[in-house]
């Protein structure tokens, strides 16, 4: 129990620690930049046709998402 507790606060935290949350940028992206420009740890990039995110170096922390003027960033995970 206590264990579970512990997981759960450390979560909720998220400092410095990958993100178990899964982003997509779907085709609405129209290739703005603002997103790579904000992202913290610099991994977004440009795929085939649009915008992707490396899922392994993403640490959740939204701010794409927020910046997005598209509406383009989806959690599916
Ligand atoms: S959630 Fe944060 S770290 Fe992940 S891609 Fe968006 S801005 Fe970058
Ligand atoms: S901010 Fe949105 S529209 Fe702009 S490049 Fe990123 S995902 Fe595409």
């Amino acid at each position: 129990m206590a264990d579970l507790q512990e997981a759960s606060e450390h979560d909720e935290t998220n400092e410095g620690e990958e993100s178990h949350k899964i982003f997509r940028i779907t085709i609405r992206c129209t290739n703005c930049l603002s997103c790579q420009k904000v992202c913290p740890t610099d991994t977004i990039y440009f795929g085939s046709q649009h915008f992707v995110i490396d899922t392994d170096d993403c640490i959740g922390c939204e701010i794409c998402i927020q910046v997005c003027p598209e509406d383009a960033i989806r959690v599916i995970a």
